[in-house]
């Protein structure tokens, strides 16, 4: 018997009686670890068109956080997590890769006092990461360090993950707006899904998870959070603005900006002079100017669908909140269908 897996549009959330008289009284912070707490839980994904130091530093005074992505020397990326701290004095992450001479980049991440590092790999359930995985854990240096792992998509990845000493995990495989994963060989399952098969051994392993690919809007944000997604990751959302690494191309007299993925064409070249596997596309998206009037929109749909389930805290919304399948019709629904009528 073939499973089903569900995806964002698949589903919808019940409504349930409030008390809420403001979004305001909604406290919608959640915790990564003991040490860590995002007032606003969403990530910004480690890529070359998302995280830098303007993205990370808006988002850390957002009370959210971006990982600095690992697609320049390990200077650069280390000057950059040290003017965080400086400038922020808050939670600073960086991204590395598998292999040994990300074990120098983590050294130097660390040197300058990184919070959290994320391995960053398209199929994190792979040797690979537990053996970056072990090095991590062998030296001293990094106590104390958070380290995110992924991305997975199955409870028996989240499980090899969290025992081979990840304290989160990003899930999903091949929904990203950017990835042809999917296309390209065949893997993947849709991020909401995962999160719903992920969510019970995650918690057995006392382990955060974060939905990561495939999240256009702040719906799928409270979707994903009802799923059971302690964090968000998101790409497509946070690209394009100014903060957002990379120049405004003008073409005519419209304004864009780069978003590619990390395995596009493009971006291989760019990173490492070469393409291997090509798994992600590269494009041109209208320039949205400044990203804090899209974060402040992201914030207020999360506090919104907080209060439509009646719930005043990240915990309680997790544990009222009800899914429920609609089928294509429902879909047509749920989204705006007015038709506009001639004659
Ligand atoms: P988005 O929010 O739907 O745009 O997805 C962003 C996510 O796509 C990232 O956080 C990564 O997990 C994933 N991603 C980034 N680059 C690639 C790629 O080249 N191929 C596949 N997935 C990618």
């Amino acid at each position: 018997m073939i499973k089903k897996a569900l995806t964002y549009d698949d589903v919808l959330l019940v409504p349930r009686y409030s008390e809420i008289r403001s979004r305001k009284e909604i406290d919608i912070s959640n915790k990564l670890d003991e040490n860590i707490t995002l007032r606003l839980p969403v990530i910004a994904s480690p890529m070359d068109t998302v995280s830098g130091f303007e993205m990370a530093s808006y988002l850390s005074k957002a009370g959210a956080m971006a990982i600095i992505h690992r697609y320049m020397s390990v200077a650069d990326q280390t000057r950059t997590v040290s003017d965080l701290k400086n400038e922020t004095g808050s939670i600073v992450a960086a991204a590395i890769g598998t292999g040994r001479e990300h074990i120098t980049r983590a050294r130097c991440l660390a040197s300058v006092g990184v919070d959290v590092i994320c391995i960053d790999v398209a199929h994190g359930h792979h040797v690979a990461v537990k053996e970056i995985i072990d090095s991590l854990k062998s030296e001293d240096t990094f106590d104390g360090i958070h380290i995110m792992a992924g991305n997975v998509a199955t409870p028996k990845a989240v499980a090899d993950l969290a025992r081979w000493g990840a304290n989160s995990i990003r899930i999903g495989i091949g929904g990203g707006s950017i990835c042809s994963t999917r296309i390209q060989t065949g893997h993947g399952v849709p991020t909401l899904q995962s999160v719903m098969d992920c969510v019970q051994t995650a918690d057995e392993y006392d382990v955060k998870i974060i939905a990561d690919g495939g999240i256009r809007n702040s719906g799928d944000i409270v979707k994903s959070y009802a799923a059971g997604a302690d964090f968000v990751m998101i790409g497509s959302l946070l690209a394009g603005t100014t903060e957002a690494p990379g120049r405004i191309i003008t073409m005519g007299d419209r304004k864009y900006k780069e978003y590619r993925g990390m395995a596009s064409a493009e971006a291989q070249m760019e990173w490492r002079g070469r393409t291997a596997s090509l798994e992600g596309v590269s494009s041109m998206i209208p320039y949205k100017g400044p990203v804090a009037p899209i974060v402040e929109q992201i914030e207020n749909g999360i506090r919104s669908g907080f209060s439509y389930s009646g719930a005043q805290t990240f915990k309680k919304f997790q544990s009222v909140a009800e899914i429920i399948e609609q089928t294509p019709a429902g879909q047509l629904e749920s989204s705006t269908h007015i038709r506009v009528r001639y004659g």
